[in-house]
């Protein structure tokens, strides 16, 4: 039987009780590029030229500079905490209007 392991308190979640599965995709975007004023040979090198500035970095570090996906398992508690502040945002109190 295979036993989950919360990602976020490490607590054991057991078999019985609810489980939830988090997947995150971080994807870098290229706003300054502008799509509809450029042919695609430009859009690709100016492509190439944003990689180019993100340092000396191989080719897997490059994919991981620009995409990244992560996948946790979180038990009940920490699912609704997450989901109230999935940015981990230090808690403010907003005024209610
Ligand atoms: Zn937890």
């Amino acid at each position: 039987m295979i036993h989950y392991t919360c990602d976020r308190c490490q607590r054991k979640i057991e078999t019985e009780s609810l489980r939830y599965s988090v997947e995150m995709k971080m994807q870098a975007e290229f706003d300054q590029i502008d799509i509809e004023s450029q042919d695609e040979d430009r859009q690709l090198e100016q492509m190439q030229e944003i990689l180019a500035g993100l340092s000396d970095t191989d080719s897997e570090e490059l994919v991981d500079a620009v995409f990244h996906r992560l996948q946790f398992d979180l038990c009940n508690i920490c699912y609704h905490e997450f989901k109230s502040n999935p940015l981990g945002v230090p808690k403010v109190r907003f005024s209610q209007n």
